[in-house]
């Protein structure tokens, strides 16, 4: 099995077993991980299902041009409450 580069890089180690994986990885995974619910790390540790809304939100959607419908269906339900939050305050500022 190749190891994924991302892991590699922002995910937790332990010699060559993936404690913690990458966001990509722990999404795919249907964010459970070794029997736990696992959002996968960006480098600092786990995001929470807040910071899994604005990676998307901020990141996928407004940089890459993502739809939020389709953004949504990727992330945790923990984090679609807050997504939609984000929405809200986005088009209170227009
Ligand atoms: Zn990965």
């Amino acid at each position: 099995m190749s190891m994924c580069k991302n892991c590699e890089t922002y995910g937790v180690m332990e010699e060559d077993k993936v404690i913690m994986p990458c966001t990509n990885c722990a999404r795919d995974a249907g964010f459970m991980w070794n029997g736990s619910r696992c959002f996968g790390s960006q480098g600092d540790g786990e995001v929470t299902s807040r910071e899994y809304a604005e990676i998307y939100f901020y990141m996928v959607s407004q940089r890459e041009g993502m739809t939020h419908e389709k953004c949504i269906e990727l992330i945790p339900e923990e984090s679609r409450v807050y997504y939609l939050k984000l929405i809200l305050m986005e088009t209170a500022n227009l």
